[in-house]
């Protein structure tokens, strides 16, 4: 069997982090460099590497994960708006290999990205 990713031992509690939401697709934490003062990943229970790496079949995840941000986003206050990013390869500054999706916000944030 493959080696869990940092974020499946995450997901399985085998390291902490402050969870902030969870269903039977996905979880969410606050990420351990916040780049804002709302700064959580969601993160499908699927071990899926990166954007580049998804199929036909992950669509409706996709989609799950979107829905789980923007309900997240409210929880958390960010009535003024906030960002949503997928970092994907080398060029993009994915620096774990499991897709996840920042939600970030909680100031204003500069466009465009470095
Ligand atoms: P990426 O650079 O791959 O798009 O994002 C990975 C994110 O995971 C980074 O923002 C990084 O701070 C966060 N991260 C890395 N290791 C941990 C960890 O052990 N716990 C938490 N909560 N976040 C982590």
């Amino acid at each position: 069997m493959a080696e869990k990713t940092l974020f499946q031992k995450i997901a399985d509690g085998e390291i902490p982090s402050d969870m902030v939401y969870q269903d039977a697709h996905c979880i969410a934490f606050r990420d351990i460099q916040p780049q804002a003062p709302v700064h959580i990943l969601i993160v499908p229970r699927k071990p899926i590497p990166s954007l580049d790496d998804l199929t036909a079949e992950d669509q409706d995840l996709v989609g799950h994960l979107f829905l789980c941000a923007r309900q997240i986003a409210a929880a958390e206050g960010l009535s003024r708006g906030y960002r949503t990013v997928f970092n994907c390869g080398e060029h993009g500054q994915q620096t774990v290999p499991h897709l996840h999706l920042h939600l970030i916000g909680g100031r204003p944030l500069r466009w465009p990205p470095g």
